[in-house]
Protein backbone atom coordinates (compact mmCIF):
# COMPACT_ATOMS: atom_id res chain seq x y z
CA UNK A 1 0.00 0.00 0.00
CA UNK A 2 0.85 3.82 -0.69
CA UNK A 3 2.85 5.43 2.28
CA UNK A 4 -0.17 7.63 2.44
CA UNK A 5 1.82 9.66 5.27
CA UNK A 6 4.58 10.85 3.52
CA UNK A 7 2.67 12.83 0.90
CA UNK A 8 0.81 16.19 1.03
CA UNK A 9 -2.97 15.46 -0.64
CA UNK A 10 -4.31 18.97 -2.40
CA UNK A 11 -8.16 17.72 -0.68
CA UNK A 12 -8.78 15.71 2.40
CA UNK A 13 -12.51 14.59 2.85
CA UNK A 14 -13.48 13.71 5.96
CA UNK A 15 -16.52 11.40 5.77
CA UNK A 16 -17.33 8.78 2.51
CA UNK A 17 -21.05 9.61 2.57
CA UNK A 18 -22.81 11.22 -0.45
CA UNK A 19 -21.62 14.82 0.70
CA UNK A 20 -17.51 13.37 1.11
CA UNK A 21 -17.96 11.34 -2.06
CA UNK A 22 -19.89 14.17 -4.40
CA UNK A 23 -16.80 16.24 -3.58
CA UNK A 24 -14.15 13.84 -3.64
CA UNK A 25 -15.69 12.96 -7.73
CA UNK A 26 -15.55 16.39 -8.12
CA UNK A 27 -11.87 17.60 -7.10
CA UNK A 28 -10.13 14.34 -8.71
CA UNK A 29 -12.40 15.26 -12.09
CA UNK A 30 -10.24 18.60 -11.98
CA UNK A 31 -6.81 16.55 -11.16
CA UNK A 32 -6.56 17.16 -7.57
CA UNK A 33 -5.49 14.64 -5.27
CA UNK A 34 -7.64 13.55 -2.37
CA UNK A 35 -8.04 11.25 0.57
CA UNK A 36 -11.62 10.40 1.58
CA UNK A 37 -11.60 9.40 5.52
CA UNK A 38 -14.31 7.66 7.24
CA UNK A 39 -14.15 5.17 10.37
CA UNK A 40 -17.33 3.73 9.47
CA UNK A 41 -15.31 0.84 7.52
CA UNK A 42 -16.63 1.46 4.16
CA UNK A 43 -18.11 4.01 2.21
CA UNK A 44 -21.99 5.57 2.27
CA UNK A 45 -22.71 6.55 5.27
CA UNK A 46 -26.59 7.35 6.16
CA UNK A 47 -27.33 6.05 2.34
CA UNK A 48 -25.88 2.58 2.68
CA UNK A 49 -28.21 -0.22 1.99
CA UNK A 50 -27.97 -3.51 4.20
CA UNK A 51 -29.46 -7.14 3.63
CA UNK A 52 -32.33 -8.11 5.61
CA UNK A 53 -33.39 -12.22 4.70
CA UNK A 54 -32.50 -11.59 1.42
CA UNK A 55 -34.19 -7.99 0.99
CA UNK A 56 -32.37 -5.02 0.38
CA UNK A 57 -33.26 -2.32 3.07
CA UNK A 58 -31.66 1.02 3.28
CA UNK A 59 -31.00 2.99 6.57
CA UNK A 60 -34.89 3.79 6.68
CA UNK A 61 -37.08 4.71 3.78
CA UNK A 62 -34.98 6.89 1.04
CA UNK A 63 -36.74 8.43 -2.32
CA UNK A 64 -34.15 10.52 -4.53
CA UNK A 65 -36.82 13.89 -5.31
CA UNK A 66 -36.28 13.78 -9.30
CA UNK A 67 -34.73 16.58 -10.77
CA UNK A 68 -33.49 18.11 -6.77
CA UNK A 69 -29.72 18.72 -6.38
CA UNK A 70 -29.04 14.89 -5.93
CA UNK A 71 -30.35 13.59 -8.50
CA UNK A 72 -28.98 16.58 -11.32
CA UNK A 73 -25.76 16.08 -9.72
CA UNK A 74 -25.52 12.38 -9.81
CA UNK A 75 -26.57 12.21 -13.15
CA UNK A 76 -23.94 15.11 -13.93
CA UNK A 77 -21.28 12.82 -12.42
CA UNK A 78 -22.25 9.54 -15.05
CA UNK A 79 -23.68 8.01 -11.71
CA UNK A 80 -26.69 5.25 -12.80
CA UNK A 81 -29.72 6.80 -11.17
CA UNK A 82 -32.02 3.96 -12.00
CA UNK A 83 -35.23 3.30 -10.11
CA UNK A 84 -39.13 3.66 -10.21
CA UNK A 85 -41.71 6.42 -9.00
CA UNK A 86 -44.07 5.11 -6.42
CA UNK A 87 -47.33 4.10 -7.73
CA UNK A 88 -50.08 6.31 -6.32
CA UNK A 89 -53.10 4.31 -6.60
CA UNK A 90 -54.07 3.38 -3.50
CA UNK A 91 -52.51 5.44 -1.31
CA UNK A 92 -54.45 5.84 2.25
CA UNK A 93 -54.45 8.47 4.92
CA UNK A 94 -54.67 7.15 8.35
CA UNK A 95 -57.26 9.34 10.48
CA UNK A 96 -59.19 8.60 13.70
CA UNK A 97 -57.78 5.68 13.63
CA UNK A 98 -59.26 4.73 10.35
CA UNK A 99 -58.19 4.17 6.75
CA UNK A 100 -59.06 6.75 4.05
CA UNK A 101 -58.47 6.29 0.19
CA UNK A 102 -56.19 9.03 -0.40
CA UNK A 103 -56.21 9.32 -3.89
CA UNK A 104 -53.11 11.45 -5.44
CA UNK A 105 -53.80 14.68 -7.05
CA UNK A 106 -55.80 17.72 -6.51
CA UNK A 107 -58.62 16.52 -8.52
CA UNK A 108 -58.76 12.66 -7.86
CA UNK A 109 -58.19 14.00 -4.07
CA UNK A 110 -62.47 15.38 -4.13
CA UNK A 111 -63.12 11.04 -3.97
CA UNK A 112 -61.61 11.02 -0.84
CA UNK A 113 -64.14 10.27 2.72
CA UNK A 114 -61.33 12.43 4.96
CA UNK A 115 -62.27 15.64 4.07
CA UNK A 116 -65.84 16.82 3.53
CA UNK A 117 -66.62 18.70 0.17
CA UNK A 118 -65.84 21.68 1.38
CA UNK A 119 -62.45 20.85 2.87
CA UNK A 120 -61.77 19.02 -0.51
CA UNK A 121 -62.03 21.98 -2.52
CA UNK A 122 -59.95 23.74 -0.06
CA UNK A 123 -57.26 21.57 -0.48
CA UNK A 124 -57.67 21.04 -4.00
CA UNK A 125 -57.39 24.56 -5.37
CA UNK A 126 -54.54 25.05 -2.47
CA UNK A 127 -52.62 22.17 -4.10
CA UNK A 128 -53.07 22.94 -7.29
CA UNK A 129 -51.52 26.37 -7.08
CA UNK A 130 -48.81 25.61 -4.84
CA UNK A 131 -46.25 25.69 -7.10
CA UNK A 132 -47.27 28.86 -8.02
CA UNK A 133 -47.10 30.47 -4.28
CA UNK A 134 -43.47 32.58 -4.17
CA UNK A 135 -41.83 31.03 -1.08
CA UNK A 136 -39.26 33.71 -0.67
CA UNK A 137 -41.79 35.89 1.19
CA UNK A 138 -42.13 33.16 3.63
CA UNK A 139 -38.85 32.06 4.57
CA UNK A 140 -39.29 33.86 7.31
CA UNK A 141 -42.62 32.29 8.14
CA UNK A 142 -43.18 29.35 10.20
CA UNK A 143 -45.10 26.27 8.73
CA UNK A 144 -47.86 26.16 11.42
CA UNK A 145 -48.49 30.06 11.09
CA UNK A 146 -48.66 29.34 7.02
CA UNK A 147 -50.90 26.46 7.27
CA UNK A 148 -52.80 28.52 10.09
CA UNK A 149 -53.31 31.47 7.36
CA UNK A 150 -54.65 29.31 5.12
CA UNK A 151 -56.99 27.32 6.45
CA UNK A 152 -58.72 26.59 9.78
CA UNK A 153 -60.37 23.06 9.51
CA UNK A 154 -58.96 20.60 11.56
CA UNK A 155 -58.62 17.99 8.42
CA UNK A 156 -57.39 20.52 5.94
CA UNK A 157 -54.60 21.54 8.09
CA UNK A 158 -53.53 17.61 9.58
CA UNK A 159 -53.30 16.83 5.97
CA UNK A 160 -51.19 19.62 4.76
CA UNK A 161 -49.12 19.04 7.89
CA UNK A 162 -48.78 15.58 6.71
CA UNK A 163 -47.90 16.34 3.09
CA UNK A 164 -45.42 18.67 4.36
CA UNK A 165 -44.01 15.99 7.09
CA UNK A 166 -43.73 13.87 4.38
CA UNK A 167 -41.61 16.07 2.23
CA UNK A 168 -39.71 17.24 4.19
CA UNK A 169 -39.60 14.35 7.42
CA UNK A 170 -39.84 17.32 9.55
CA UNK A 171 -42.17 16.71 11.92
CA UNK A 172 -42.10 20.56 13.64
CA UNK A 173 -44.25 23.10 11.94
CA UNK A 174 -43.67 25.54 14.75
CA UNK A 175 -39.86 25.72 13.62
CA UNK A 176 -39.69 24.54 10.18
CA UNK A 177 -39.85 27.40 7.88
CA UNK A 178 -42.82 27.62 5.37
CA UNK A 179 -40.52 28.94 2.31
CA UNK A 180 -38.15 26.03 2.74
CA UNK A 181 -40.98 23.73 3.21
CA UNK A 182 -43.32 25.19 0.25
CA UNK A 183 -40.24 24.32 -2.00
CA UNK A 184 -39.75 20.69 -1.27
CA UNK A 185 -43.31 19.82 -1.30
CA UNK A 186 -43.73 21.73 -4.56
CA UNK A 187 -40.54 20.01 -5.98
CA UNK A 188 -42.26 16.50 -4.66
CA UNK A 189 -45.60 17.22 -6.23
CA UNK A 190 -44.83 18.28 -9.18
CA UNK A 191 -41.63 16.04 -10.03
CA UNK A 192 -41.95 12.82 -7.76
CA UNK A 193 -39.78 10.92 -7.02
CA UNK A 194 -37.52 7.33 -7.33
CA UNK A 195 -37.34 4.62 -5.36
CA UNK A 196 -34.14 3.14 -6.45
CA UNK A 197 -33.61 0.03 -8.10
CA UNK A 198 -31.07 -1.85 -5.59
CA UNK A 199 -30.99 0.52 -2.91
CA UNK A 200 -29.28 4.22 -2.04
CA UNK A 201 -25.82 1.76 -2.41
CA UNK A 202 -26.27 1.60 -5.91
CA UNK A 203 -25.30 5.05 -5.69
CA UNK A 204 -22.87 4.80 -3.23
CA UNK A 205 -21.12 1.98 -5.26
CA UNK A 206 -21.51 4.15 -8.02
CA UNK A 207 -19.41 7.57 -6.66
CA UNK A 208 -16.91 5.17 -4.59
CA UNK A 209 -16.05 3.58 -8.05
CA UNK A 210 -15.80 6.59 -10.03
CA UNK A 211 -13.74 8.14 -7.28
CA UNK A 212 -11.13 5.19 -7.15
CA UNK A 213 -10.95 5.82 -10.72
CA UNK A 214 -10.02 8.63 -10.76
CA UNK A 215 -7.29 8.56 -8.18
CA UNK A 216 -9.20 9.29 -4.84
CA UNK A 217 -7.64 7.29 -2.19
CA UNK A 218 -9.55 5.95 0.13
CA UNK A 219 -8.67 5.10 4.32
CA UNK A 220 -11.44 3.58 6.26
CA UNK A 221 -9.41 2.57 9.00
CA UNK A 222 -10.16 5.55 11.47
CA UNK A 223 -12.20 8.54 12.52
CA UNK A 224 -10.12 11.97 12.50
CA UNK A 225 -10.29 13.40 15.53
CA UNK A 226 -8.97 16.75 14.50
CA UNK A 227 -8.00 19.34 11.35
CA UNK A 228 -4.89 20.74 12.65
CA UNK A 229 -3.01 24.16 11.65
CA UNK A 230 -3.46 26.30 8.95
CA UNK A 231 -4.37 25.86 4.88
CA UNK A 232 -1.96 24.83 2.89
CA UNK A 233 -0.21 23.06 6.01
CA UNK A 234 -3.49 21.27 7.70
CA UNK A 235 -2.84 18.43 9.45
CA UNK A 236 -5.59 15.84 9.11
CA UNK A 237 -5.21 13.46 12.31
CA UNK A 238 -6.87 9.97 13.35
CA UNK A 239 -6.09 7.90 16.37
CA UNK A 240 -3.55 5.86 13.99
CA UNK A 241 -1.97 8.48 12.30
CA UNK A 242 -1.77 12.33 10.90
CA UNK A 243 -1.83 12.75 7.26
CA UNK A 244 -1.20 16.36 5.34
CA UNK A 245 -3.57 18.46 3.15
CA UNK A 246 -3.84 22.18 1.75
CA UNK A 247 -7.23 21.87 2.09
CA UNK A 248 -10.07 20.00 4.03
CA UNK A 249 -13.72 19.20 3.74
CA UNK A 250 -15.62 18.26 6.98
CA UNK A 251 -18.65 15.90 5.68
CA UNK A 252 -18.63 14.34 8.56
CA UNK A 253 -22.70 14.20 8.87
CA UNK A 254 -23.29 16.78 11.58
CA UNK A 255 -22.81 20.26 12.83
CA UNK A 256 -21.53 18.67 16.55
CA UNK A 257 -19.26 16.65 14.71
CA UNK A 258 -17.50 19.51 12.37
CA UNK A 259 -17.47 21.86 15.50
CA UNK A 260 -15.36 19.04 17.30
CA UNK A 261 -12.71 18.73 14.48
CA UNK A 262 -11.95 22.29 13.73
CA UNK A 263 -12.50 23.90 17.20
CA UNK A 264 -15.50 25.96 16.67
CA UNK A 265 -18.69 25.84 18.69
CA UNK A 266 -21.17 28.06 16.96
CA UNK A 267 -22.31 25.26 14.16
CA UNK A 268 -25.18 23.64 16.27
CA UNK A 269 -27.28 26.59 17.33
CA UNK A 270 -27.40 27.47 13.76
CA UNK A 271 -27.74 24.64 12.34
CA UNK A 272 -30.81 23.94 14.30
CA UNK A 273 -32.26 20.46 15.91
CA UNK A 274 -31.76 17.26 13.86
CA UNK A 275 -34.58 16.02 11.84
CA UNK A 276 -34.68 12.05 13.42
CA UNK A 277 -37.35 9.87 12.48
CA UNK A 278 -38.37 5.90 14.13
CA UNK A 279 -37.55 2.98 11.61
CA UNK A 280 -39.13 -0.32 11.07
CA UNK A 281 -37.75 -1.70 7.92
CA UNK A 282 -39.92 -5.33 7.20
CA UNK A 283 -38.70 -8.21 5.00
CA UNK A 284 -41.74 -9.72 3.68
CA UNK A 285 -42.80 -13.20 2.23
CA UNK A 286 -45.50 -11.44 0.15
CA UNK A 287 -46.47 -7.81 -0.31
CA UNK A 288 -49.19 -6.30 2.58
CA UNK A 289 -52.61 -5.53 1.90
CA UNK A 290 -52.27 -1.62 1.92
CA UNK A 291 -49.18 0.05 -0.07
CA UNK A 292 -48.95 3.19 1.47
CA UNK A 293 -50.31 4.93 4.28
CA UNK A 294 -49.69 8.66 5.76
CA UNK A 295 -50.76 9.14 9.33
CA UNK A 296 -52.43 12.57 8.57
CA UNK A 297 -53.70 12.77 12.61
CA UNK A 298 -50.58 10.09 13.39
CA UNK A 299 -47.05 11.48 12.70
CA UNK A 300 -46.29 8.44 11.02
CA UNK A 301 -45.87 7.09 7.43
CA UNK A 302 -45.74 3.35 6.02
CA UNK A 303 -44.46 2.89 2.44
CA UNK A 304 -43.73 -1.04 0.58
CA UNK A 305 -40.43 0.32 -1.59
CA UNK A 306 -40.13 -3.13 -2.94
CA UNK A 307 -42.05 -3.64 -5.35
CA UNK A 308 -41.78 -1.48 -7.08
CA UNK A 309 -38.28 -0.90 -7.08
CA UNK A 310 -36.13 -4.41 -7.22
CA UNK A 311 -35.03 -4.80 -3.51
CA UNK A 312 -37.06 -8.30 -2.72
CA UNK A 313 -37.23 -11.47 -4.37
CA UNK A 314 -39.73 -12.40 -6.79
CA UNK A 315 -43.23 -11.94 -5.01
CA UNK A 316 -41.86 -11.21 -1.78
CA UNK A 317 -41.52 -6.98 -0.37
CA UNK A 318 -39.06 -4.61 1.55
CA UNK A 319 -41.42 -1.95 3.42
CA UNK A 320 -40.87 0.50 6.40
CA UNK A 321 -42.52 2.38 8.41
CA UNK A 322 -41.66 4.85 9.91
CA UNK A 323 -43.03 7.70 13.08
CA UNK A 324 -41.63 11.42 12.61
CA UNK A 325 -39.91 12.52 16.03
CA UNK A 326 -40.05 15.61 17.57
CA UNK A 327 -36.75 17.73 18.78
CA UNK A 328 -38.15 17.11 21.56
CA UNK A 329 -39.55 14.00 21.59
CA UNK A 330 -38.38 12.52 24.87
CA UNK A 331 -40.49 9.17 24.03
CA UNK A 332 -39.49 6.01 25.23
CA UNK A 333 -37.88 3.88 22.66
CA UNK A 334 -40.82 0.86 23.01
CA UNK A 335 -43.29 3.46 22.80
CA UNK A 336 -41.74 4.38 18.93
CA UNK A 337 -41.48 0.69 18.49
CA UNK A 338 -45.39 0.00 19.77
CA UNK A 339 -46.54 3.01 17.35
CA UNK A 340 -44.92 1.72 14.19
CA UNK A 341 -45.98 -2.18 15.49
CA UNK A 342 -49.83 -0.76 15.42
CA UNK A 343 -48.65 0.94 12.45
CA UNK A 344 -47.99 -2.22 10.64
CA UNK A 345 -50.93 -3.88 11.74
CA UNK A 346 -53.59 -1.43 10.48
CA UNK A 347 -51.56 -1.53 6.99
CA UNK A 348 -52.44 -4.98 6.77
CA UNK A 349 -49.13 -6.59 7.21
CA UNK A 350 -50.16 -10.46 8.28
CA UNK A 351 -47.40 -11.17 11.44
CA UNK A 352 -47.31 -14.80 9.46
CA UNK A 353 -45.30 -12.74 6.15
CA UNK A 354 -42.93 -11.43 8.76
CA UNK A 355 -39.41 -13.13 7.48
CA UNK A 356 -37.30 -10.37 9.44
CA UNK A 357 -37.58 -6.61 10.52
CA UNK A 358 -34.61 -3.85 12.04
CA UNK A 359 -35.65 -1.56 14.23
CA UNK A 360 -33.97 1.58 14.71
CA UNK A 361 -35.47 3.82 17.12
CA UNK A 362 -33.90 6.97 16.47
CA UNK A 363 -32.23 7.83 13.25
CA UNK A 364 -31.35 11.23 12.21
CA UNK A 365 -32.92 12.20 8.75
CA UNK A 366 -31.24 15.40 8.38
CA UNK A 367 -28.95 17.32 10.63
CA UNK A 368 -30.60 20.20 10.94
CA UNK A 369 -34.66 21.85 10.45
CA UNK A 370 -34.36 24.88 8.14
CA UNK A 371 -36.02 27.66 10.91
CA UNK A 372 -38.24 29.98 10.01
CA UNK A 373 -36.35 32.38 12.92
CA UNK A 374 -32.91 32.11 11.19
CA UNK A 375 -34.95 33.00 7.38
CA UNK A 376 -35.13 29.41 6.79
CA UNK A 377 -32.42 27.69 3.86
CA UNK A 378 -30.60 30.69 3.71
CA UNK A 379 -29.98 31.02 7.51
CA UNK A 380 -28.31 27.50 7.53
CA UNK A 381 -24.33 27.35 7.77
CA UNK A 382 -22.46 28.23 4.75
CA UNK A 383 -19.78 25.80 3.42
CA UNK A 384 -17.20 28.63 5.02
CA UNK A 385 -19.03 28.65 8.11
CA UNK A 386 -15.91 27.29 10.07
CA UNK A 387 -14.41 30.95 9.50
CA UNK A 388 -10.58 29.43 8.70
CA UNK A 389 -9.54 29.29 5.01
CA UNK A 390 -9.09 26.16 3.48
CA UNK A 391 -11.84 24.51 5.72
CA UNK A 392 -15.24 24.00 3.77
CA UNK A 393 -18.18 21.93 5.13
CA UNK A 394 -20.63 19.77 3.22
CA UNK A 395 -23.80 17.88 4.93
CA UNK A 396 -27.28 18.29 4.52
CA UNK A 397 -27.59 20.83 6.90
CA UNK A 398 -25.18 23.22 5.45
CA UNK A 399 -25.55 25.92 2.86
CA UNK A 400 -28.61 27.31 1.22
CA UNK A 401 -29.86 24.74 -1.40
CA UNK A 402 -32.25 21.76 -0.62
CA UNK A 403 -33.11 19.38 2.02
CA UNK A 404 -31.94 16.49 3.05
CA UNK A 405 -29.42 14.41 0.58
CA UNK A 406 -30.68 17.58 -1.68
CA UNK A 407 -29.03 19.73 0.49
CA UNK A 408 -25.35 17.17 1.15
CA UNK A 409 -25.28 17.31 -2.60
CA UNK A 410 -25.48 20.77 -2.93
CA UNK A 411 -23.51 21.29 -0.47
CA UNK A 412 -20.40 19.22 -1.47
CA UNK A 413 -20.41 20.45 -4.55
CA UNK A 414 -20.20 24.11 -3.60
CA UNK A 415 -17.48 23.42 -1.19
CA UNK A 416 -15.12 21.43 -3.77
CA UNK A 417 -15.66 24.65 -5.86
CA UNK A 418 -14.61 26.66 -3.88
CA UNK A 419 -11.40 24.36 -3.12
CA UNK A 420 -10.69 25.09 -6.62
CA UNK A 421 -11.56 28.18 -6.70
CA UNK A 422 -9.18 28.86 -3.86
C1 LIG B 1 -34.34 7.26 7.87
C2 LIG B 1 -33.79 8.18 6.82
C3 LIG B 1 -34.54 8.46 5.71
C4 LIG B 1 -34.07 9.37 4.73
N1 LIG B 1 -34.82 9.59 3.62
C5 LIG B 1 -34.37 10.43 2.69
C6 LIG B 1 -35.11 10.65 1.52
O1 LIG B 1 -36.16 10.04 1.32
N2 LIG B 1 -34.64 11.52 0.58
C7 LIG B 1 -33.47 12.21 0.77
O2 LIG B 1 -33.10 13.01 -0.09
N3 LIG B 1 -32.73 12.00 1.88
C8 LIG B 1 -33.15 11.13 2.84
N4 LIG B 1 -32.41 10.91 3.96
C9 LIG B 1 -31.22 11.76 4.18
C10 LIG B 1 -29.97 11.25 3.46
O3 LIG B 1 -29.72 9.91 3.80
C11 LIG B 1 -28.81 12.12 3.95
O4 LIG B 1 -29.11 13.49 3.75
C12 LIG B 1 -27.51 11.85 3.21
O5 LIG B 1 -27.24 10.47 3.12
C13 LIG B 1 -26.41 12.58 3.99
O6 LIG B 1 -25.14 12.34 3.45
P1 LIG B 1 -23.86 12.97 4.17
O7 LIG B 1 -22.70 12.52 3.41
O8 LIG B 1 -24.05 14.43 4.37
O9 LIG B 1 -23.85 12.38 5.66
P2 LIG B 1 -23.64 10.88 6.14
O10 LIG B 1 -24.28 9.91 5.25
O11 LIG B 1 -24.05 10.87 7.58
O12 LIG B 1 -22.08 10.64 6.02
C14 LIG B 1 -21.17 11.13 6.96
C15 LIG B 1 -20.00 10.17 7.02
O13 LIG B 1 -19.00 10.75 7.87
C16 LIG B 1 -18.42 9.72 8.63
N5 LIG B 1 -17.83 10.32 9.82
C17 LIG B 1 -18.46 10.86 10.89
N6 LIG B 1 -17.56 11.31 11.77
C18 LIG B 1 -16.34 11.07 11.23
C19 LIG B 1 -15.00 11.30 11.67
N7 LIG B 1 -14.75 11.89 12.85
N8 LIG B 1 -13.99 10.89 10.88
C20 LIG B 1 -14.22 10.29 9.70
N9 LIG B 1 -15.46 10.04 9.23
C21 LIG B 1 -16.50 10.43 10.00
C22 LIG B 1 -19.59 8.78 8.94
O14 LIG B 1 -19.09 7.48 9.25
C23 LIG B 1 -20.36 8.83 7.63
O15 LIG B 1 -19.96 7.79 6.77
C24 LIG B 1 -32.83 10.01 4.92
C25 LIG B 1 -32.05 9.69 6.04
C26 LIG B 1 -32.53 8.78 6.97
C27 LIG B 1 -31.67 8.45 8.17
Amino acid sequence: MEDTNARTFDTAVVGAGLAGLIAANRLADAGRSVVVLDGLGASGGRARTSLLADHLVNQGPHALYIGGNADQVLRHLGIPVEGVEPPTRGTNGLYDDRLHLLPAGPVSLLRTTLLSPVEKLAVGALLTRLSRIDPDPLDGVTLADWIDSVNRRHAVRSLLAALFRLATYTNCPELLSAGAALRQLSMALSDGVLYLHGGWQTLVDGLTTRAEAAGVVFRFDGSVTGILGDAPHLTIRTAAEDLSARTAIVAAGGPGTAERLTGVNWLTDTAGPAVNAAVLDLALDRPPEHRFVLGIDLPVYFSVHGPPARLAPDGEASACAVRYLRPDTDDASDMSRSVLGDLVTTCGVDPGSLLADRYLHTMTVAHGIPLASQGGLTGRPGIDAVGRPGVLLAGDWVGPDGMLADAAASSAWAAAEAVLAS
